[in-house]
Formats: structure tokens, C-alpha cells, sequence
């Protein structure tokens, strides 16, 4: 895995990531599957100029893909703009992002887009929104952004398929909630906005106060409502919640697990929850 990084970094990671090839990820599919949940798979990596990171990373998801339908695994696929080319320019993007849809859907796996900084958000949704009628396709939406509630707006009239997230960035003070109670306050106004009016969505969280208020709401809803967090922070918890609910697990694999680890890092906060979580009895 990966070609730098200490001892350290590569546990830590390891436990994040479900290895450096396709083959790792759908393997770590199959045993969340056997757990009842569902796995978002992604391949690392993210910001790319060069033409050939590009297409290598979308013969990566054909290739997944084929691998998702031939052995029926339950999974989705999720994808980076920044990997598919919009570093380059948003033509670029869009006709990679279209050529991995249209694979996808003519296999029956749903795509999801990532959402990444606040300044490809534009770019994001109207590549999501050109799809979103044609269906099998969801978008992530983080509460840490003021703009997310008029952006829900929109989407839920068009039937959108939201995963509503905290944010794994940071914005400037006028685009964006400086700090986590903000942030949080803002995830409950827009998770009942969308029990209030959204169709298909997927609470993406690891907050308990947050998970039990979404558990509360969807008793009495009709929502189509999963929820989901990434692999090896909860796993145990997603385990027990999918007897009850539908739960999904985000599975990234690729050599390029670095900055998604430090992203990791920094939510974690202190070592504490990072042990916790590397020695949680859940041995994937
Ligand atoms: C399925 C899924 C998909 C995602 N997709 C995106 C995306 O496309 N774009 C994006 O910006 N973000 C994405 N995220 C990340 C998300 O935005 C947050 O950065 C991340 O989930 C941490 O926020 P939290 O909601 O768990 O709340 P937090 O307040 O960060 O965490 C709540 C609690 O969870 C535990 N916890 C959280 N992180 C860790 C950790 N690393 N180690 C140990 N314990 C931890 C702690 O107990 C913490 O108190 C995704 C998250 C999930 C679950």
C-alpha cells in the first residue's frame, strides 16, 4: 500500500482503506454484503492533470463495475470530480463522468458523485442535474456549506438521490460554518428538511445524537432512508444498525490513500478515537 508513510500511518490507513486494487475492494463488498450492508466503493485519488491518471482511473471503475454485476455484489460506485477531470477543464468532466454513468447504469449499478471544495460545487451539481432524470445517480451534499439548503431545494423538486455529509473541507466564513456546532446545527435543519420533503436519501454520519434523531424520524417516515459511514470508524455500529435499517459503508481502495487519511486524522481529533476505532473487535 501506498509508497511513503511510517508504520504508523500505514495501520492507520490500512484500516480505512480496504487495500490498494480492485480486487481488495470488492472482497471488503462481499463481507460487509454478508453483514447485510451495502458498499460505496471508491477508487483513491483526486485533483488530477494528467490525462493519463484520468484514464486510468476510469478503466478502473469500468472495470469495477463489470466485477459489481458479474458477481452480484451489492455496491455502488462513488466518484471524484477533481479524479475525472475537472481540474482540466468541465467539458472534460462531464464527458468522463457521463462515460462512467452510462457504463454503470447499463450494468444496474447506481453512481454516486463525491462532493469535494466549495469551489467545484457549481461544476458538481449541474454535471448531477444534466443525469438526475435519467436516474441511478446520487450526489453528496455537506451541511458545513450555507449555500446546502437552497441546493436541496432545488434537488429534492427533481427527485434527487441525496448522501448528507458534515464536509470534509473548509470554506471561507462567508460561503461556509466555522465550527462543528454550526456545522451540526446546520446537518439537523437540513436532515429534516429532507424527511420533510426529499424522496431517496442517506444520512452519512458517524454522530450518534444524530443517527438516533434520524432512527426516531424514520419510524414514522416513508422515506426511502439509509445510513451510511465510512469503513473502519463504526463498523461495529453499522453492523447492528443494518438488523434494523439499511445501511451502506463507504469502501475507498488505490495507492493513493494518503490524503484521505489525513482527512480521517483530523476528524478523529484525538488518538484516542483513532485506537478505538483500530482496535474495534471488527476484524475488516
Ligand atoms: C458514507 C460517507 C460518505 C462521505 N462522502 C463525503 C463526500 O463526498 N464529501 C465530503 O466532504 N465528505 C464526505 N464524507 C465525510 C464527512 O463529510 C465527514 O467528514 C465525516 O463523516 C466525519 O463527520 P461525522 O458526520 O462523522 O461527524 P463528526 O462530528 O466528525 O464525528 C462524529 C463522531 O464520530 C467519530 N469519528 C468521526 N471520525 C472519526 C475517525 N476518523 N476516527 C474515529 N472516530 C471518528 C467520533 O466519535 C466523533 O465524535 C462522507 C462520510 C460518509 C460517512
Amino acid at each position: 500500500m501506498g509508497k511513503a508513510g511510517n508504520a504508523i500511518e500505514k495501520l492507520v490507513a490500512g484500516r480505512w482503506i480496504a487495500g490498494a486494487n480492485d480486487r481488495d475492494a470488492i472482497a471488503v463488498a462481499k463481507y460487509f454484503n454478508s453483514k447485510k450492508i451495502r458498499a460505496l466503493i471508491n477508487f483513491l485519488g483526486e485533483a488530477y492533470t494528467k490525462e493519463e491518471d484520468i484514464a486510468k482511473t476510469i478503466d478502473i471503475y469500468l472495470r469495477l463495475i463489470r466485477y459489481i454485476e458479474n458477481e452480484k455484489v451489492i455496491a455502488d460506485i462513488t466518484v471524484k470530480p477533481t479524479q475525472l477531470g475537472l481540474l482540466i477543464s468541465n467539458d472534460e468532466f462531464v464527458k468522463n463522468y457521463k462515460k462512467i454513468i452510462n457504463a454503470a447504469r447499463g450494468s444496474k449499478v447506481f453512481t454516486w458523485m463525491d462532493m469535494e471544495e466549495a469551489e467545484y460545487v457549481d461544476d458538481a451539481l449541474s454535471a448531477y442535474e444534466e443525469e438526475v432524470d435519467n436516474g441511478m445517480v446520487g450526489i453528496c451534499i455537506q451541511s458545513y456549506l450555507k449555500r446546502s439548503i437552497d441546493d436541496l431545494r432545488k434537488l429534492t423538486k427533481r427527485d434527487a438521490v441525496i448522501r448528507l455529509v458534515k464536509g470534509a473541507y473548509s470554506a471561507s466564513k462567508n460561503k461556509s460554518f466555522q465550527t462543528r456546532s454550526e456545522t451540526t446545527d446546520n446537518y439537523y435543519k437540513l436532515m429534516n428538511f429532507l424527511f420533510e420533503n426529499g424522496k431517496s436519501f442517506t444520512i452519512a454520519t458517524h454522530d450518534l445524537d444524530i443517527i438516533h434523531e434520524a432512527i426516531k424520524l424514520n419510524k414514522n417516515s416513508k422515506k426511502d432512508v439509509t445510513f451510511a459511514m465510512l469503513k473502519g470508524i463504526r463498523n461495529k455500529l453499522a453492523v447492528q444498525l443494518a438488523e434494523k435499517e439499511k445501511v451502506s459503508i463507504y469502501v475507498p481502495f488505490g495507492e493513493e490513500w494518503i490524503p484521505y487519511s489525513y482527512r480521517r486524522l483530523k476528524e478523529a481529533g484525538h488518538l484516542k478515537l483513532i485506537i478505538r476505532s483500530l482496535f474495534e473487535s471488527q476484524s475488516i
